[in-house]
């Protein structure tokens, strides 16, 4: 194991160094050992604070942080709560992307074989040949890139503002023209999908994922309970509340709260989370589906408002497909990368149409 994987656990290189490892990840669950600490505290941090960084680094040698990584995997799986993924996963980004900054900064500088250079980031993501230099001046950092069309679209959304916006941007060859720093924020995302990929994952079910389940419940419990004490939520509140204008997945989920299905937990917190984001009290979320089948949907909103906890912030659309909740897509589904964006850029065109 290399300090580079500690530094990367999703590299897949660091996956082989976990599969290949003297150690079992199960043995070490059963036996909580320091890994299995730094796992929680991994994911603590990843949705208290939005980053995964040891709170104290040299605690913890090379083994154990890389094999923090699939343990923190483990656990947010368990945590079933599907914000918690989403904000694992920006949170592992996002501490990978200020470690990739620095090493593709220092990396000419210093001959550290803990650091990543850009290159091999780029060939761990296959961006080897889509992206290239433009000229720079001998010896300087190159300030632009081309990347090809393909990559730019998969790894940037429209949600990230107009000047992501193809028509908005130098077009050569197949090409397209950015700063060094907005590659940086592709890899960042390619990062985020890295990790979010198969997450979150039935760990209950068999014998040896039940042990495991059993012999993290209590670091399981913790995490619960810091996600319903902390936080605070996202709201975005609009003059009224208009359901038609509602995503088909959360249509879908309304329509079978009215027929009064008995939905899995993730499904009533994405819908309690959705309804209390765009701005519902618990108490007007009767009104939207009705006294009769409002009751479990309301305390699932209570416990979003009095927490008031971001990690409850609506899951993305990547979230909601891992839970097969995208259901019903529609033309716009393809513009967005999250419910909440569908529901507001409905109401900003119905809003421009009544004008
Ligand atoms: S793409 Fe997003 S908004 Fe559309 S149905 Fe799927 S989860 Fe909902």
């Amino acid at each position: 194991m290399r300090p580079l994987h500690a530094r990367y656990p999703f590299f897949t290189a660091a996956r082989t160094a976990v599969e290949s490892a003297d150690v079992a990840v199960a043995t070490l669950i059963a036996e909580d050992a320091p890994a299995v600490k730094r796992g929680a505290e991994r994911v603590e941090r990843a949705l208290m604070e939005g980053k995964v960084e040891a709170a104290e680094p040299y605690s913890w040698d090379t083994q154990e942080e890389l094999l923090s990584y699939p343990i923190s995997r483990i656990l947010v799986s368990l945590v079933e709560t599907p914000a918690a993924v989403d904000k694992y996963a920006r949170s592992e980004a996002d501490t990978a992307y200020e470690r990739m900054v620095a090493d593709f900064e220092a990396a000419e500088s210093e001959n550290d074989d803990s650091r990543a250079s850009l290159d091999d980031v780029l060939t761990e993501f296959g961006l080897s040949d889509a992206v290239r230099a433009d000229d720079a001046p001998r010896g300087r950092a190159p300030e632009y890139y081309w990347v090809d069309v393909g990559p730019y679209l998969t790894f940037s959304t429209p949600d990230w503002g107009d000047e992501w916006r193809l028509v908005n941007r130098a077009l050569a060859g197949g090409s397209v023209r950015i700063r060094r720093e907005e590659l940086y924020e592709l890899l960042r995302e390619a990062v985020r999908r890295r990790v979010l990929e198969g997450l979150p994952f039935a760990v209950r079910g068999s014998e040896a994922g039940d042990q495991l389940a059993e012999a993290l419940a209590p670091h399981v419990e913790r995490l619960g309970n810091l996600l319903s004490e902390r936080g605070a939520i996202n709201i975005v509140r609009t003059e009224s509340v208009e359901p038609e204008r509602f995503p088909p997945c959360m249509q879908a989920l309304l329509d079978d709260v009215a027929d009064g299905a008995e939905l899995p937990n993730e499904a009533m917190f994405s819908l309690a989370a959705f309804l209390v984001g765009v701005g519902l009290s618990p108490e007007e979320i009767a009104g939207v589906v009705g006294d009769d089948h409002a009751d479990a949907l309301q305390s699932r909103a209570t416990i979003l408002v009095d927490s008031g906890g971001s990690q409850y912030a609506p899951p993305t659309c990547e979230t909601m497909q891992a839970y097969d909740l995208c259901v019903d897509r529609d033309d716009h589904c393809d513009t967005i990368a999250h419910p909440m964006t569908y529901y507001q850029t409905a109401m900003h065109e119905a809003a421009a149409s009544d004008d």
